[in-house]
């Protein structure tokens, strides 16, 4: 039988590194590296080529994918096609920062099978670019997701950050107002969350507390909805019929493969990562860790779909051994964070914020 899946590839490379940042990326020391790693990528997609996976999503994700050139991404998408039959109508993303993109570029992605857009923009305010660390300012934002619309691409994501030092709701409804007239068919929107080892969990900003960041976030999702966009996930808002078909694999419970230093597979019904030692990975050693199999398949299926605004199907939970006292739970929790009808529960706006806390208390 033919396995359906999504292809992740991760690339852990920056020009320069953001202060807030905890994904695993470096200050690549010269392009050369990108040709080891673009052959060592192709090498552990070649450990597939026995088991018939048919590919319908393909994602280049980072660290700054677009740091490669066209012949590498060129290189990738020929050899993976040996490795993998992928779908004539797969989706094929890659993430694109502003600084690290120009027309020509662009054209030669698009020549080389990209599809779909994904660019790191996070603000339209310039002084909120530069406390975040960021390479480009707004007017290289604009140019750069023009630049992709006339290289022809016409399914184009950007992300947006909120709850940054300074933030005001008139500096998110700009942010938001600015980036959408830009033609973007889809955002993804993230709270600003200081991690530790980064930079910015030693430096002394002034950020928004809890209830101004939910205040935010709500203000946000409103202007979001009257522009026309569908809220589908917790952080994703998209034009009907451009919800990102890769990100709906992970709520889905659907499987992948991730291909790099740090990248997450779940295939065949394992779930295996990469651990995060790019050294390692060029020297072709095994770098494989198989995560604990025994995963409750209910339980997932909730902190899984809950994301969703779809949401989950009682029915399928139960099916899947979940507890019986669901929908008793659901109804304590009540109407202001969960919507029940029948057979389906899903979060509100509010449920989206507090979602860790809704989900444990079904469970
Ligand atoms: S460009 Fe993106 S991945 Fe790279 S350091 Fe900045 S936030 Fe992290």
């Amino acid at each position: 039988m033919i396995d359906i899946t999504g292809l992740y590839i991760h690339v852990p490379f920056c020009k320069r590194k953001c202060p807030y940042c905890d994904f695993y990326s470096a200050e690549p020391e010269n392009d050369r590296v990108f040709d080891a790693y673009v052959q060592r990528l192709l090498e552990e997609a070649g450990g597939y080529k026995d088991s018939a996976v048919e590919v319908d999503s393909v994602y280049f994700g980072g660290g700054t994918p677009s740091l490669f050139s066209k012949r590498h991404i060129d290189k990738l998408i020929c050899g993976f096609k040996s490795c993998f039959y992928i779908n004539d109508n797969a989706e094929v993303t890659v993430e694109v920062n502003p600084s690290s993109a120009d027309f020509n570029k662009l054209v030669g992605y698009r020549q080389a099978g990209i599809n779909r857009i994904s660019f790191g923009i996070q603000s339209s305010s310039d002084s909120e670019l530069k406390v975040l660390g960021r390479l480009h300012n707004f007017y290289e934002a604009k140019n750069a997701v023009r630049d992709a619309a006339k290289a022809g691409f016409d399914n184009i994501s950007a992300d947006i950050m909120i709850a940054l030092p300074g933030q005001t709701r008139d500096s998110v409804k700009k942010s938001v107002y600015d980036i959408v007239s830009l033609g973007v068919n889809h955002i993804s929107c993230y709270i600003l969350k200081v991690e530790e080892n980064t930079p910015y969990a030693n430096m002394d900003l002034s950020l928004p507390d809890d209830d101004e960041a939910a205040d935010l976030y709500l203000y946000m999702c409103e202007i979001l909805k009257g522009c026309g966009f569908v809220h589908y996930e917790i952080s994703n808002f998209a034009m009907p019929g451009y919800e990102s078909r890769h990100n709906l694999k992970y709520w889905r419970a659907e499987e992948y493969i991730g291909l790099g230093v740090s990248a997450h597979s779940y295939f065949k019904g394992v779930r295996y990562y990469n651990k995060r030692n790019l050294s390692d990975y060029l020297k072709g050693e095994d770098i494989r860790v198989i995560e604990d199999t025994k995963i409750d398949k209910a339980e997932e299926y909730l902190l899984l779909s809950l994301r969703l605004n779809e949401g989950i199907s009682v029915n399928r939970y139960l099916s899947l051994g979940g507890k019986e006292d669901i929908l008793k739970k659901a109804d304590q929790i009540g109407k202001r964070y969960l919507k029940i009808k029948r057979d389906n529960i899903s979060l509100t706006e509010e449920g989206f914020l507090v979602s860790n806390e809704i989900i444990s208390g079904l469970l």
